[in-house]
């Protein structure tokens, strides 16, 4: 239904009309942000023009418009998400503040080292740092969820998991990486049978598919406006009134207050508890109005619309023998992303190759190390729909991932990067690794999200012997190590310990868009020489 007015919904969207060098945008960067249709943000200009004041303190007409719009855009939202009104809508930042405001609220205040946090292999960072750093301040044990080969949660692993000691179980809807739709209900049941607290982290499933917190019987839901045609700095956390009621707050100042002497002071009701000090206001009110934009289209719409481009997606890339595909393959119920590998071609360098065809997708590991060690990869290529995305869209991304090999070489090769770096890309000198080198210093992990690694052999007065490198980086950083490799030799640690040489060696010519990827190598060297001088200077006497 929704490809019969498709176009109609693209001119909402002015931003789908950019070119890039000259090539027609193709956005598939969804699942990061998406755009924002013209609607929204004119909320901006009618708010800055017209009543843009303070809310809730000023006796004048213009904080009196704004406190009443600001006031219904969080019924607005609440509403969206099936929740009963404001009282249990607070506005935050985005999806990382709604759930750390949990984490330290409640989780800080409750949770002891008798108790467990049950979470999953899937998260985001969003919430799976946030939950590792309450159980480490309240010794609380912190337990995930196995993520099957085929994407799935473990859910005999789940029931295994969840029990008496559980206190929270902090689970994702949908899966950023892998698309997969978490079974939360029936999470949040098994849960709830132990008292635990559920938190859901809906990031990915608020702007694309119709979700109800009374049937998902979710305690939290945390999602963020700038994945819903909202705007950025706006996130919303739901909790259950009496929830929100008990909780302590977790910012303090201005606003969340009632009444305040020298010795104590008293929290206002929710939401405004929560919200300390001058809110979003406009972008509050903005994201009512992308509420509206999405539900004239109809969530279910959008949700249908997702997985058929993501099951068009893939039953393509299936079809390919040198594409990895992660998550639930096609046929089975997907949210509208899916990410993948090409045999041979590194993340960053197909982000560059696909950019050039004016193809906007996301590399790396999308903020989940921890899923990206449990699928054995350093990172992933991940496409993401919206509602203005259509399979044209999907068959130019196809188009560019032909022959992808031989147009990473190509690109390589061409004027915009040094000649050094095909050259030493193809050619790689003091590659592989030295048998038992002085010194090895790993990037852990660089921006191109994978290990690289370097080898030294120091000689007695502290100038490099050898050196190799040993890494699956893109092209572009391997190069650099390579010819790092060549210029270092013979030099000294300490001078190594100032190194500032890629750009001169590379005529200050840096590729477009890649800059980290030129300078990591340079860094993780510079950083090993440091530590190793500092060394030497403390063991000397
Ligand atoms: N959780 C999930 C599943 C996400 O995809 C994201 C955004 N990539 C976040 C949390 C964090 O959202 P934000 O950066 O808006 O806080």
């Amino acid at each position: 239904m929704m490809a019969n007015n498709i176009q109609d919904i693209r001119t909402d969207f002015p931003i789908l009309d950019r070119e890039i060098d000259g090539t027609e945008l193709v956005y598939l960067d969804n699942a990061a942000t998406t755009q924002t249709p013209e609607s929204v943000y004119e909320v901006f200009e009618t708010y800055y023009r017209e009543y843009n004041s303070n809310i809730h303190r000023g006796i004048h007409t213009l904080s009196h418009e704004a406190s009443v719009a600001y006031e219904e855009a969080h019924d607005r939202l609440a509403q969206f998400i099936g929740a009963e009104g404001r009282e249990e809508l607070v506005f935050t930042k985005n999806t990382t503040e709604s759930i750390n405001l949990v984490a330290y609220g409640l989780g800080l205040r409750n949770l002891g080292p008798d108790d467990t946090i049950v979470t999953t292999e899937m998260e985001h960072h969003a919430s799976l740092v946030t939950w590792q750093q309450i159980a480490e301040l309240t010794g609380a044990t912190i337990q995930f969820i196995r993520v099957t080969d085929d994407g799935h949660l473990d859910m005999e692993h789940a029931n295994e998991l969840i029990g008496p000691e559980t206190a929270v179980l902090s689970v994702t809807h949908v899966s950023n990486v892998l698309g997969t739709v978490n079974p939360v209900a029936e999470l949040a049941e098994l849960a709830h049978d132990h008292d635990a607290y559920v938190v859901v982290d809906g990031a990915q499933s608020v702007p694309t598919r119709p979700v109800d917190v009374e049937e998902m019987d979710a305690d939290f839901l945390a999602f963020s406006g700038h994945k819903m045609a909202g705007p950025t700095g706006i996130g919303c956390l739901y909790g259950k009134r009496r929830l929100l009621e008990e909780m302590d707050p977790f910012l303090y100042g201005g606003e969340m207050i009632t009444h305040v002497t020298f010795d104590r002071s008293v929290w206002n009701d929710p939401p405004w508890k929560f919200e300390a000090g001058t809110p979003p206001i406009a972008e509050g009110i903005a994201l009512a109005e992308a509420a509206d934009y999405l539900d004239d289209i109809g969530m279910d719409r959008v949700r249908e619309h997702e997985d058929r481009l993501a099951q068009y997606l893939l039953e393509r890339l299936e079809a390919r023998d040198d594409v990895t595909v992660y998550g639930p393959p096609s046929g089975e119920q997907r949210a509208g992303l899916v990410s993948f590998n090409v045999d041979g071609v590194h993340g960053h360098d197909m982000s560059s190759l696909l950019n050039d065809r004016g193809i906007a997708v996301r590399a790396g590991d999308h903020c989940t190390q921890p899923l990206h060690e449990r699928l054995d990869i350093p990172g992933s290529v991940r496409a993401s729909f919206y509602v203005y995305n259509t399979t044209d869209d999907i068959e130019t991304l196809l188009d560019a991932i032909d022959d992808a090999n031989a147009k990473r070489d190509a690109y390589l090769r061409s004027e915009r990067y040094h000649d050094a770096i095909y050259d030493h890309y193809k050619n790689p000198r003091n590659a592989g690794g030295l048998s038992d080198p002085t010194m090895r210093k790993s990037s852990d992990e660089t921006v191109c999200g994978d290990d690289g690694e370097f080898h030294v052999d120091i000689g007695p007065d502290g100038t490099i012997e050898r050196l190799a490198f040993e890494s699956q980086s893109c092209a572009v950083s391997q190069a650099v190590a390579s010819i790092l490799t060549e210029h270092l030799e013979g030099m000294r640690l300490a001078e190594v310990a100032e190194l500032n040489a890629i750009e001169t060696l590379l005529d200050g010519q840096f590729p477009p868009l890649r800059r980290d990827c030129v300078v990591g190598p340079e860094d993780v060297i510079r950083e090993a020489a440091r530590e190793y001088v500092d060394r030497r200077t403390s063991t000397t006497p």
